[in-house]
């Protein structure tokens, strides 16, 4: 998607994305396959390339051939099956294969014997440090192909590693914190559970090419940003996931108030002889033998920390345990910490957390 959308900034008339399979089995942001389509690019889907067809050392075209989906591969897809006689050719001056990411590693000096695996480089989890004494690595090179903000936060621990090298701190360790605060009440913000997802203003197509100028077209927002009130109400749909629900066995007496509660119906009440039947739980087996044994089982997933089930337990059995967690090293260094709700408690239109 970006590499098309690319193209049509350095003046591309026309652009084509070819694709196997269906628009079903693209793994793609909806939202960036809509803009890249509105851009103008062509969706060609259920296609392979056949050959590269060339013309004085330079491409001219790509033939394909059409495909009909077959049963599912090992990622779970359904495979392509070529069509026999369905050959077609789309005219092209470039061509740009996307069949995955790899490291170039050809620059790094055979005499060193750097340690591969995988097409990455290893490197020690805790250091960073590669095989080659005061060589180390991080981000894509390593992990392979993940995200901005992963290499962001693998290159700032990784310079933090670099820095105890230099000045000989060897002993330095890095602990996991995890503090768990338990509550019987938990507000949300109003409507937080109604308002839509807010969608990102886009300037209209015509104004996303300015110029025949690619510095101008490159230079030219295409996601505008939200205004102060979209940004507040998208943050306000956040379902604070660091909150669990935390069912105490010794005050539950199985009345299934909260489940009848539940606006989501996540919360069911199981036997336990069910629950034996999809497999060994370690955490029931002494209520196996039990005869009229019941668990409570909680999609977490689907939760949407209404708070509705804690507030409607009889016994206080219910409570809302909020999760954070800090790493921090023994030189003082934090290395990762949770969203501190806490610290906004009481700001309008913000979940206090628990109090
Ligand atoms: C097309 C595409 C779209 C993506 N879209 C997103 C997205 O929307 N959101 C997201 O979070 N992530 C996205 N990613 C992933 C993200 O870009 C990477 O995870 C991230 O850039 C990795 O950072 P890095 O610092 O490890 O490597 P890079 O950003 O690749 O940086 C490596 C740098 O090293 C330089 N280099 C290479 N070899 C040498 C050498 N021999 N000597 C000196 N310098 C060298 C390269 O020129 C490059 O500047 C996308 C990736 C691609 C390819
Ligand atoms: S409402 Fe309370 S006591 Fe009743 S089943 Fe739920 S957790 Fe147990
Ligand atoms: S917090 Fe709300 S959605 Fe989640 S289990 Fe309790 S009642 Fe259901």
């Amino acid at each position: 998607m970006d590499c098309s959308r690319t193209s049509l900034r350095y003046g591309a008339e026309r652009v084509a994305i070819v694709y196997r399979r269906t628009r079903s089995e693209l793994v793609v942001d909806e939202e960036e396959l809509g803009e890249t389509e509105r851009e103008g690019v062509r969706m060609e889907f259920l296609a392979s390339p056949l050959e590269i067809i060339g013309e004085n050392g330079r491409v001219k075209a790509v033939r394909f051939i059409r495909n009909k989906l077959g049963e599912p591969d090992a990622s779970g897809r359904r495979s392509p099956i070529p069509i026999p006689g369905s050959e077609f050719v789309i005219p092209a001056d470039t061509v740009i294969p996307a069949v995955g990411q790899a490291a170039d590693l050809s620059f790094l000096p055979a005499e060193t014997n750097f340690e591969i695996g995988r097409g990455r480089i290893r490197v020690d989890p805790a250091t960073y440090a590669t095989n080659v004494r005061g060589v180390f690595a991080c981000g894509d090179f390593v992990t392979g192909p993940t995200t901005l903000i992963e290499a962001a936060g693998h290159g700032k621990k990784c310079a933090y590693a670099i820095d105890r090298y230099l000045s000989g701190q060897t002993e330095v360790t890095v602990t996991p914190n995890v503090k768990i605060t338990s509550s019987w009440r938990h507000e949300m913000p109003e409507f937080y559970d109604v308002l839509p997802r807010q969608h990102v203003p886009m300037a209209p197509v015509a104004a996303r090419f300015p110029s025949t100028e690619p510095t101008l077209n490159f230079t030219t927002p295409v996601e505008l940003g939200y205004t102060t009130t979209e940004a507040v109400a998208e943050a306000t749909r956040c379902l604070m996931c660091n909150y669990n629900i935390w069912f105490d066995p010794f005050r539950c007496v199985l009345c299934g108030a909260c489940a009848d509660v539940c606006p989501e119906g996540v919360i069911h009440m199981v036997d336990i002889n069910q629950l034996k039947s999809e497999g060994y739980l370690p955490e029931l087996e002494e209520a196996y033998g039990w005869e009229n044994g019941a668990a409570m089982v909680l999609d977490e997933e689907r939760c949407i920390r209404c708070a509705l089930c804690v507030k409607r337990c009889p016994f206080d059995a219910i409570t809302m345990e909020r999760f954070e967690l800090q790493e921090v090293s023994s030189d003082g260094r934090l290395y990762k910490e949770s969203y501190r709700d806490g610290q906004l408690a009481g700001l309008a239109g913000v979940a206090g957390g628990a109090r």
